[in-house]
């Protein structure tokens, strides 16, 4: 590995030198690029230069902050703080905000259970061993599902949002698909009233409140052109705008809205469609 590396910074040190540019230009050009190769050789020409530290931190929005600030202070891109933190509009942050910082550009993907190091490069499309370079002090071989990996260079979150089932138990009383000559938009999970519903990802809660025939509904937005809807609640305990992690509670069935008997009406819409939930879920 380390003679690899050796080769690609000497050609990044020729070139800074025969065109004159400083680091910081050089940096900001190639991060367009968001290739694995390039981190590796920004690390290593890191390392020769002053070691920079990647690290996660939580910091609090002070007054004057624009997100395009704090990443320039950082030495991270606009693009990983937003999706981070599930930025939507990056001109919409407040004073007192708690936002997490990577100092890096790069993503933070939550392992799944199973999940390999391999795995996860190959559904972020970046190297296995950027990943392991950047992550060999806080991780071993052996992934836990739930810890944070951070993979460098990857702007994009996976296209695919794995959803868990939204309530334990119960059955599937009415599928997706039309229904007594209407067409059923989601699925039906019979659960008593009272039982606990919970996010099937992690997101935002885009709306919480009375929806007509939904009744009380929570609609969690995902990122990545993924929403999930939870109706005919009877109790909601999310507002919008908060940030919720999956299997987090969102409230508890209840008989709001048009229903005749306790339920979770359920939905699934995927860049403004929605499909059959049981295309999506484990
Ligand atoms: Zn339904």
């Amino acid at each position: 590995m380390s003679r690899m590396l050796k080769m690609p910074v000497g050609v990044l040190a020729m070139l800074i030198l025969a065109t004159g540019f400083s680091f910081p230009v050089m940096a900001r050009e190639q991060e367009q690029y968001q290739s694995p190769l390039y981190i590796l050789q920004l690390q290593s020409f890191a390392e020769r230069t002053g070691p920079k530290k990647i690290d996660l931190l939580s910091y609090t929005v002070q007054s004057g902050d624009s997100l395009s600030a704090i990443a320039r202070r950082f030495g991270t891109g606009v693009e990983t703080l937003a999706r981070l933190n599930n930025i939507v509009n990056p001109h919409l942050i407040y004073t007192g905000q708690t936002i997490q910082v990577l100092t890096f550009p790069g993503a933070v993907h939550r392992v799944e259970s199973g999940e390999t190091m391999d795995s996860i490069a190959r559904l972020y499309g970046v190297d296995p061993g950027s990943i392991i370079t950047v992550n060999r002090e806080s991780t071993g071989s052996l992934l836990q599902r739930g810890e944070r990996v951070i993979i460098p260079g990857a702007s994009n979150i996976p296209e695919t949002v794995r959803l868990e089932w939204p309530v334990t138990g119960g059955r599937i009383s009415s599928r997706f698909g039309w229904r007594d000559g209407k067409f059923h938009h989601g699925i039906d999970l019979a659960v008593p009233l009272g039982h606990p519903v919970y996010a099937a990802a992690g997101g935002v809660v885009a709306s919480s409140g009375y929806q007509g025939s939904y009744g009380l509904m929570v609609e969690l937005d995902h990122g990545s052109g993924w929403q999930t809807r939870y109706a005919h609640a009877g109790k909601i305990c999310v507002s919008a705008g908060q940030q919720v992690a999956g299997g987090q509670l969102l409230g508890e069935v209840g008989l709001t809205g048009n229903t005749t008997g306790a339920h979770l009406h359920f939905e699934v819409v995927h860049l403004g469609s929605r499909i059959d939930p049981l295309q999506v879920l484990p």
